[in-house]
């Protein structure tokens, strides 16, 4: 008989959507037995139900506009630890064994940056014993532990997803599948594009500028994680059985499209300085004290100076504007400056495909898009596989839908989209 330790491993993790209800948690019980009987050790990761992360943020905000990292991680994790906890009654209720683990109980060891950890190792002993044991592994997702602090961490917004791929290449696990509310990876956020293309594959660098851009499937670490660590990623729907979009690692034999897809981001803000020497040191100086404080600063534009003054504008994300607004005071008066301002009705359009490093053009297309549309650009910015724009948040819809146009990815198939996320 084959023994429990020597079957292949899995990681399935559900989203919000797919366990936002007692009823889908049911289901995502009855789906992760059949996984297990097909023959394979099954780890878990679940999100938190539905939207309840966002009403964890609401009562918080209710109470206090600082709420301070430690505590606010407390309060987010326990949204994953309800997930866990009745999935394992669900499947034992259905006569299997389960097992639910914090992200600490799972040997998650982060850094100390709450809201934002970085996971340093994975010690999954735990996860390990549970499945050789023939149970099944369930572990919360979006959190671990602080090597440094012993304190509670999480991995910020979207997190699950670093969960999953993280324990995938940790256990070295066969699959990592990410059951969602959406048929996999699409030509741009079907919810916004309601014809946009399914791709059955991306490559992990087409799909890191995805994610980087505000496509908000998979977590921008995620996808990070499965390319420094060979994981392929199966991303699906968890109410079908059709098979998803395969997010490979190692992408030397895929023949790519010109254009992967668009994709948008309304979370970012944009502050500008101004009137600041135009020397050696100043960026230096500015984004030294942006750094010191973990913001993640994106676009950066330093104006033509006149008088050896100029402005300089950059982006962040807007959830960073407190800090901001504490880190720029300080800088503003040393180097100066008469003040900044920071507009956070901005958005990010971007387009994305490994395809144009070799066709000319791209870039000037989508801006004949943007004209034909009246819509205007405030800065510009690429890489070898990305065009990007800052526009007005209101055009964001407009702006997505005419560059998805423009470049023929518009299928013929309207796209059925789950109403109820988290
Ligand atoms: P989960 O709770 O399962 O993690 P998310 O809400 O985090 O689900 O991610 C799924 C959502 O991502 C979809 O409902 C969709 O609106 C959005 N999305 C954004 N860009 C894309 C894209 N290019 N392809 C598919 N979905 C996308
Ligand atoms: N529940 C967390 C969030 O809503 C983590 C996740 O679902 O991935 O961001
Ligand atoms: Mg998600």
């Amino acid at each position: 008989m084959t023994e429990p330790a020597d079957l292949p491993i899995i990681v399935q993790k559900f989203g919000g959507t797919s366990v936002a209800t007692t009823d889908r948690i049911e289901r995502v019980a009855d789906r992760v037995l059949r996984t297990q009987k097909a023959g394979y050790r099954v780890v878990v990761v679940v999100s938190a139900m539905g939207k309840s992360t966002d009403d964890l943020v609401t009562m918080a905000e209710r109470i206090t506009r600082r709420p301070g990292g430690r505590e606010m991680d407390m309060l987010y994790t326990t949204g994953e630890r309800v997930t866990m906890s009745l999935l394992a009654m669900a499947i034992a209720e259905e006569g299997g064994k389960a097992r639910s683990f914090t992200g600490s109980q799972a040997g998650i060891i982060t850094d100390d940056i709450h809201g934002k950890a970085k996971i340093l190792r994975i010690t999954p002993q735990r996860v390990l014993d549970c499945v050789n044991a023939g149970e099944i592994a369930i572990v919360a997702g979006f959190q671990g532990v602080s090597e440094n602090t012993k304190d509670v961490t999480t991995l910020g917004r979207g997190g699950s997803d670093t969960t999953a791929v993280a324990l995938a290449a940790a256990l070295e696990a066969d699959a990592c599948e990410i059951y969602t509310d959406v048929d996999g990876v699409f030509s741009a956020d079907p919810r916004i594009v309601p014809n946009a293309r399914k791709l059955d594959r991306i490559s992990a660098e087409e799909m890191l500028e995805m994610s980087a851009a505000g496509a908000g499937i998979l977590q921008l670490r995620s996808v990070e994680f499965g390319r420094n660590h060979g994981v392929d990623i199966h991303v699906r729907s968890s109410f079908s059985q059709q098979p998803g979009t395969w997010v490979y690692a190692k992408e030397d034999e895929m023949e790519h499209a010109v254009i992967a897809g668009v994709a948008h981001d309304s979370s970012e803000a944009k502050a500008t300085l101004r009137s600041i020497p135009d020397r050696p040191g100043v960026s230096a100086a500015i984004f030294s004290a942006l750094a010191d404080a973990n913001v993640n600063v994106d676009m950066i534009v330093q104006n033509v100076s006149e008088s050896a003054k100029t402005d300089m504008t950059f982006t962040f994300p807007e959830s960073d504007r407190d800090t901001v607004e504490r880190v720029l005071h300080p800088v503003a008066a040393a180097l100066g400056s008469p003040g900044f301002e920071i507009e956070d009705r901005i958005g990010k359009v971007s387009l994305v495909g490994a395809g144009m490093k070799t066709n000319p053009g791209v870039a000037a297309k989508m801006f004949e898009a943007l004209r034909d549309a009246n819509i205007n650009i405030q800065i510009i910015s690429t890489s070898t596989i990305r065009v990007s724009v800052v526009i007005d948040e209101d055009d964001i819809d407009e702006a997505v839908r005419a560059i998805h146009a423009a470049f023929g990815l518009d299928g013929d198939q309207a796209v059925a989209v789950e109403g109820s996320r988290g």
